[in-house]
């Protein structure tokens, strides 16, 4: 019986774990692949603090691994297949058949960014396709850029870049943005903002890197060449919340539904990071999260004394000699 089990190796979930390694939990993380998440596909990060001339992202995603486990959190790598969250004891399944108890889950599964699903769009992803304006319009400073999508995230992205960039295309596939009304204004009366409409990305192309975007207009079928340096893909995020549908609350992207204090729709269950309902997915908020978790989930176990078994919640047999519990579990 653990204290705590948190699933996912990204920032959230080291994060999560530092933190609650830190407070005295006994926690172990779960991760299907390798440490770091998205982090650890990521070239170079250049707006995480600290890091005046960036970091790489495998190296940053070390770094974390090596504090939290200096910390005494446990890391087993292997996939979490089925969650059991009702009761007390929270259930957690892996692959291997192994089942892990706890008292508090952390879910920091992550997300993934949609893909259009265009030709070059993987070739030539870091050589000019991007999938996070927040993260990369500054390398294209000065530069002509495009943004695809017409959500509230292509249209913030669009915003963001217009301020950085000489120009912003934004391509949409209908003949209105799905945008919040006052971020509309705001891009349509941008100046160095201009708005493909009814349009599609057939294909990237480029030499060593990205150099035209060949748009389609669905309604006419034409195809324009676009030169551009830079494109960023924003038709979505993807979260890994599958093995939680029909057991917490999800927004309609498929996000677990959170506050900021993490705590999702079951008693000591929390989402952190990229897998929860948010305004902004960076590194910085996905460890914000992760520490703020773990935090809810001392609060909520109601620890009073730490490394001390058995730990006892509330409905369990009590044994004079067991820890005392407080706070909402008692
Ligand atoms: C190309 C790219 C570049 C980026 N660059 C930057 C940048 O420069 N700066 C910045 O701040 N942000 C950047 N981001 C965003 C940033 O990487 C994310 O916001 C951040 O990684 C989110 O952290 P997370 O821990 O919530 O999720 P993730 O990083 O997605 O980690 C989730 C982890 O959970 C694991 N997992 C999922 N399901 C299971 C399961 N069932 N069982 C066990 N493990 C599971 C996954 O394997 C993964 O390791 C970038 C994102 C991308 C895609």
């Amino acid at each position: 019986m653990r204290d705590v089990v948190i699933i996912g190796g990204g920032p959230a979930g080291l994060c999560a774990g530092l933190y609650a390694a830190r407070s005295g939990m006994d926690a172990v993380l779960i991760e299907a692949k390798f440490s770091g998440g998205q982090v650890g596909t990521t070239n170079l990060v250049e707006n995480y603090p600290g890091f005046e001339h960036g970091i790489g992202g495998p190296e940053l995603a070390m770094l974390m691994e090596q504090q939290a486990v200096g910390a005494g959190l446990s890391i087993e790598f292997e996939s979490c297949t089925k969650l059991e969250l009702e009761g007390d004891v929270k259930r957690v399944h892996l692959t291997s058949g192994e089942v892990v108890d706890a008292y508090a889950v952390i879910l920091a599964m992550g997300a993934y960014p949609r893909k259009l699903g265009a030709k070059g769009e993987e070739e030539f992803r870091a050589r000019g396709v991007s999938f996070c304006a927040t993260c990369d319009g500054f390398i294209f400073k000065g530069k002509r850029v495009a943004v695809i999508g017409g959500g509230n995230t292509a249209a913030e992205d669009a915003l963001y870049l217009a301020n950085i960039c000489e120009s912003v295309t934004l391509v949409h596939r209908r003949n209105s943005l799905r945008a919040e009304n006052a971020l509309v204004t705001k891009l349509l009366t941008n100046p160095r903002i201009t708005v493909m409409w009814d349009s599609v990305v057939d294909s990237f192309e480029g030499e060593a890197k990205l150099e035209t975007m060949n748009v389609r207009n669905i309604k006419t079928n034409e195809t324009t060449p676009v030169p551009v340096e830079g494109a960023f893909v924003a038709v979505g995020a993807v979260p890994n919340s599958d093995i939680v549908k029909g057991i917490l609350e999800l927004d309609e992207s498929g996000s677990i539904k959170a506050g900021e204090d993490t705590r999702a729709s079951i008693t000591r269950v929390y989402a952190a990071g990229d897998i929860r309902t948010k305004p902004l997915r960076q590194i910085v908020t996905a460890v914000a999260d992760g520490a703020v978790a773990a935090a809810a989930a001392l609060q909520d176990i109601g620890l009073r004394v730490h490394n001390e078994p058995p730990r006892q919640i509330c409905g369990f047999v009590g044994d004079p000699g067991a820890v005392q519990l407080v706070g909402n579990t008692v």
